[in-house]
């Protein structure tokens, strides 16, 4: 049994991100939410793209008006109104200003905006009635951002901030890495589909649907390829196929003791090279960790995953999740798995022997972090009160208790 971390380490050094030059796809910028950027992107825009007004006001030379004040108000002729959209045809001389309003171009000439409301108008005349400062409520031309420099960088994952700065870039083709492609299978001679009538024995195969909603929101693509029987040919053949249509593959089931758990066997028979048997963590101790070579381009990474449904998904959310965020082009901070501490608001148990991870929701409480264990049973045959699960409370090897109000590490769990 290997300790956590070393499981861990283990697996994200198998883990190894997508080529930035052959698994890459161009994507319509519509498209593109979600996506990760594998190449840097760089605009032929300036932001902003011309000199212009941070207020409504009048845009003047500040010569004109740097002695100005209630008392002594600077006099200008309005020669131009300027509103947003418009570009101005005539450039300020002194004694002059324009109309202007909030970003719209500064005419020629013009080097301040005055605020309205140090103004006040008679016709076509403007009262300055108090000095603004040098450049005041100019925005200038590419001091945000200039045309040609990189504009975002490899790795940044595209959502609606990002989209946006895209889009006011013209940037609509983008080259990102293609998604990773995960293969899901469950085996057992006692799993049906869900819309199959249950004999007596039989279970329900929710790990298909479990891990498809998983791959699906990690990002990568879901290839679900049904239930395999507990017969060496059959799962053979499955693994087989599994191998070479993805980058990653998920089993659940078969990784035990027991008389009908093949996976190992057939693993070895079809040439992986297995890195993990099992780990010290509670639930989701049968995990196997295995890759396959592969002749071009990257290995295929194979775990098998406890047939039980809460040791599967406690073993994806722990272990899976951060080595296909890895391998999908995210950078370190965004893969690497995110602990908070939480104060225990229920009393957390474990046999000491296995680092235990106890599901239930972790709230944010006046600032702090709260753990509530969720509700019933916590054997890891217990499914239903795994719904609603955020987060993780981790009690370490060697401790057998924590008890209400202390802290305790959460692993965040976002899907
Ligand atoms: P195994 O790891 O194959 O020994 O399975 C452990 C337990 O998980 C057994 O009770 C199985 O019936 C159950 N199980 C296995 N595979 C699945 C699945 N795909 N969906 C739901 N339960 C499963
Ligand atoms: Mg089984």
């Amino acid at each position: 049994m290997l300790p956590v971390q070393q499981a861990e380490s283990i697996i994200l050094d198998l883990a190894q991100p997508l080529d930035k030059e052959l698994d890459i796809e161009v994507i319509d910028l519509l498209s593109a939410t979600g996506r990760i950027l594998a190449a840097p992107v760089t605009s032929q825009l300036d932001f902003p793209h011309w000199d212009n007004s941070a207020m409504d006001g009048y845009a003047v030379l500040y010569t004109d008006v740097q002695a100005c004040s209630e008392e002594q108000p600077a006099i200008l002729d309005i020669i131009e109104e300027i509103p947003a959209g418009y570009q101005p045809q005539k450039t300020i001389q002194s004694g002059q200003a324009a109309r202007i309003l909030t970003g719209a171009c500064m005419p020629g000439g013009a080097d301040t905006v005055v605020m309205q409301e140090h103004t006040k108008r008679e016709g076509n005349q403007v009262l300055i009635l108090q000095a603004p400062k040098p450049q005041a409520f100019v925005r200038h031309r590419a001091s945000y951002y200039q045309a040609g420099m990189p504009l975002l960088y490899p790795g940044i994952q595209l959502t609606a901030p990002e989209i946006a700065v895209l889009a006011a870039a013209q940037c609509t083709q983008l080259t990102v890495y293609r998604r990773p492609k995960v293969a899901i299978l469950s085996t057992g001679d006692e799993l049906v589909t869900p819309d199959q009538p249950l004999q007596p024995g039989q279970i329900v195969d929710s790990n298909q649907y479990a891990l498809t909603a998983f791959v699906t929101l990690s990002g990568a693509v879901p290839l679900p390829l049904g239930i395999v029987p507990d017969e060496p040919e059959a799962l053979e053949k499955a693994i087989a196929s599994a191998i070479a249509s993805a980058d990653i593959v998920l089993s659940t089931g078969g990784v035990s003791v027991g008389d009908y758990d093949y996976v190992d066997r057939i693993l070895e028979e079809l040439g992986a090279q297995i890195h993990i048997r099992s780990v010290a963590v509670k639930p989701g101790k049968p995990l196997r960790v295995a890759t396959f070579p592969r002749e071009s381009g990257h290995q295929v990474l194979y775990f098998g995953l406890p047939g039980n449904p809460v040791s599967a998904l406690v073993s994806c959310w722990r272990f899976v999740q951060p080595a296909l965020k890895k391998l999908s082009g995210l950078p370190q901070e965004v893969w690497q798995p995110k602990f908070v501490q939480a104060i225990a608001r229920h009393n957390l148990k474990s046999d000491g022997r296995r680092e235990s991870y106890l599901w239930g929701q972790l709230r944010l409480v006046e600032g702090s972090y709260e753990f509530h264990l969720s509700g019933g049973s916590h054997s890891s045959g217990n499914l239903i009160n795994l719904a609603q699960t955020t987060g993780l409370a981790v009690v370490p090897v060697g401790q057998t208790f924590i008890p209400s109000g202390e802290l305790v590490q959460v692993l965040v769990v976002g899907c």
